[in-house]
């Protein structure tokens, strides 16, 4: 297993690191954005970011809230959940780049996991280039329950 870095304050620190290698800034937007996706416990829509940072007293567009998160996507410091329409932020970014991975989400309480394993997507890569796929946004999502919810019912 990887070093995963977990606190918050840790994570800004080395999305910061990843943006200056891939000589990008994490600007003040970009950075008030990751923090907004680290404090969520579910992965968070395009308009509860703009929410959020409405009530921190920043303005933003629609069109610019896209463009910071294609960004955070781009710099793999956040994934896109297509089951969810949202935005999570990535549990390692060690590459600065968009990674292909699994993501296990809860359809009881909207709960990402990142299932972060190398081996798992090689495999899965070499299958696909077999059969002649190419993975879009680099996610295979799979549905179910979490523990915390299977615990519950
Ligand atoms: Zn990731
Ligand atoms: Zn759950």
């Amino acid at each position: 297993m990887k070093k995963i870095a977990s606190k918050k304050s840790q994570r800004l620190r080395l999305a910061e690191n990843l943006c200056e290698d891939h000589k990008t800034r994490l600007t003040l937007l970009r950075r008030k954005a990751l923090e907004i996706l680290l404090n969520a416990k579910t992965p968070l829509k395009a308009y509860d970011i703009i929410e959020l940072m409405r009530e921190a007293g920043k303005r933003v567009t629609p069109a610019t809230i896209y463009r910071v998160l294609e960004f955070l996507l781009d710099r793999g410091l956040a994934h896109r959940i297509n089951a969810l329409s949202a935005y999570a932020p990535c549990v390692n970014p060690q590459s600065g780049e968009r990674h292909s991975l699994v993501m296990f989400v809860c359809s009881k309480c909207k709960k990402v996991e990142e299932i972060d394993d190398d081996a798992l997507n090689q495999s899965m890569r070499a299958r696909l280039d077999q059969l002649g796929f190419s993975l879009q946004e680099g996610n295979v999502e799979i549905e179910g329950e979490c523990k915390t919810c299977m615990a519950r019912s």
